[in-house]
């Protein structure tokens, strides 16, 4: 009887030992360890109000509806989910496929030099993560968006319907040819940078229309440009400021993956 008592009490102790292990292994990875719990969506809002103010509105962009969306779409849905945490960082981070989110204030910026009007038609080149398309989606009517990887036009297009984005349509295929049926476009963005400002995208621009594309070479600095389209169809181009966005893939005779 008393060795039968001490196995037990032997066999509860040894269980209350590999209790507290496990409770202190626990609260080491919840605390102490710092995994500390994701931020939740007021400090989601806190963080885009911060970005907004301090990498947006302070380094010029002053468009008030182009700073509300800044404040209201949420960019950490977009990244991986690794960098939700950096979401709000004036930086910008990868995506799936080698290809990257732009940097908020070059979003803002793209987006106000276009002078989005509720009754445009929007096409954007470069869908990557669908963010500068949700960005684009309060501002417009309708947005286009084309994406050259299959797989990053199908994963921003499940994104954007989920979270409600509905006057956005994705198209898997080459940006260098812009949308024909869809055309003419109010505003075009181009978010990959080609050597030369494609033609088609030139020719789908609508009289009184905007494009704002990064052009230059593979792997340089590239120069932001602003093309104005007017009444009579002739083209104006401003120069806005030096950028680095990845280069635009496809093109001429190119095949589409
Ligand atoms: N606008 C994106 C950032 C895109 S990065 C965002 O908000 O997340 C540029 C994207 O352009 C990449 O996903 C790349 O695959 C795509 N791309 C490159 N060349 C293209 C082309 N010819 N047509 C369409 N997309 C292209």
């Amino acid at each position: 009887m008393k060795a039968t008592t001490s196995i037990l009490q032997r066999i509860h102790s040894g269980k209350l030992i590999a209790a507290l292990f496990c409770g202190s292994l626990l609260l080491c990875g919840a605390v102490a360890c710092g995994a500390k719990p994701e931020p939740d969506e007021d400090e989601f809002m806190a963080q885009r109000n911060r970005m907004v103010e301090t990498d947006i509105q302070r380094r010029g962009v002053s468009n008030p509806a182009v700073l509300q969306v800044m404040r209201t779409v949420p960019r950490h849905e977009f990244v991986l989910p690794q960098f939700r945490r950096r979401a709000y960082a004036d930086s910008p981070l990868p995506i799936e496929a080698g290809q990257t989110i732009s940097q908020p204030f070059i979003v803002a910026s793209m987006t106000e030099a276009v002078n989005p009007q509720p009754t445009d038609i929007a096409l954007e080149i470069g869908t990557g993560s669908g963010y500068q398309a949700a960005v684009l989606s309060p501002l417009v009517k309708h947005v286009y968006t084309i994406e050259i990887i299959e797989e990053l036009a199908r994963s921003a297009e499940e994104k954007l319907q989920r979270l409600g984005y509905d006057n956005v349509t994705v198209r898997h295929g080459d940006g260098f040819l812009g949308w024909p049926e869809a055309a003419p476009f109010d505003v075009i963005v181009v978010t990959a940078a080609p050597e030369e400002v494609p033609q088609p995208l030139i020719d789908q621009l609508k009289p009184g229309g905007r494009l704002v594309i990064p052009v230059g070479p593979t792997g340089q600095t590239q120069q932001l440009l602003l093309l104005t389209k007017d009444e009579a169809g002739e083209v104006h181009r401003q120069l806005l400021m030096p950028v680095r966005f990845v280069p635009m893939t496809g093109g001429p005779g190119a095949e589409t993956e």
